[in-house]
């Protein structure tokens, strides 16, 4: 995939999220603050004027204005996750003119453990790394699978929709949902369900 490729599928990601936002909307406000759908809309709509305006060398600078506009822009704890999921995976890569199913690969693993670290969530505690850690790992067993960019993402947005899935069957150990109790299972996590969002519409747009 070409840079120009790349900046024009996260400007569709980031047109889904923005469409998405009283989804998001409404799943936070069952077990949460109801911020996140605005939060992620805000953020993304920044998103998308940055890559419109910014000069793009490299496939690493996308995730860079990505993750930076996020931390800019979203604020609170989860602009800071958010970000972390674009600006942690690129550090210390040498720059891409062109990006394959390998460095998604490489890159989100980076960045899941870098999440990881930072908001200490395993999965099976109800957040965002319920769907990004399924999503790595299909990423990673297509490339040893050898599979298409095509069939590799497709795999992710599945593993991430089945993670999503799986967070209404969790308690919540983070964020508001944790006074929920026993009462926040059945229901879905919204993080979980923006990851979801972004691998899906990447799979989309790869496999139009
Ligand atoms: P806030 O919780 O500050 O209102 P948002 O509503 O935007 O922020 O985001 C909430 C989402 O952030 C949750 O649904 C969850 O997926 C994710 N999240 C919260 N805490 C963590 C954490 N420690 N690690 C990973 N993800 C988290
Ligand atoms: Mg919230
Ligand atoms: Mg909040």
């Amino acid at each position: 995939m070409k840079i120009n490729e790349l900046k024009d599928m996260f400007i569709a990601v980031a047109d889904k999220i923005i469409q998405s936002e009283d989804m998001l909307t409404k799943i936070d406000l069952q077990i949460g603050d109801g911020d996140h759908g605005t939060g992620m809309a805000l953020g993304f709509k920044n998103v998308k004027k940055e890559l419109e305006r910014r000069k793009i060398d490299y496939a690493e600078d996308v995730f860079k204005i990505i993750g930076m506009t996020l931390l800019d822009t979203m604020g609170g704890a989860s602009g800071v996750l958010f970000g972390t999921v674009f600006i942690s995976g690129i550090t210390s890569r040498t720059p891409h003119t062109e990006i394959e199913l390998q460095d998604f690969a490489e890159i989100f693993r980076k960045s899941l453990e870098a999440l990881k670290k930072r908001g200490k969530a395993k999965c099976g505690d109800k957040t965002m790394v319920d769907a990004f850690e399924p999503a790595v790992f299909a990423l990673e067993e297509s490339v040893e699978k050898k599979l298409s960019l095509k069939e590799g993402t497709a795999n992710a947005a599945a593993a991430a929709e089945s993670g999503m899935e799986n967070t209404k069957k969790y308690r919540a150990k983070f964020g508001r949902a944790k006074y929920f109790g026993d009462n926040a299972i059945g229901l879905q996590d919204a993080g979980a369900t923006s990851i979801w969002l972004i691998f899906q519409e990447i799979a989309d747009w790869v496999n139009v």
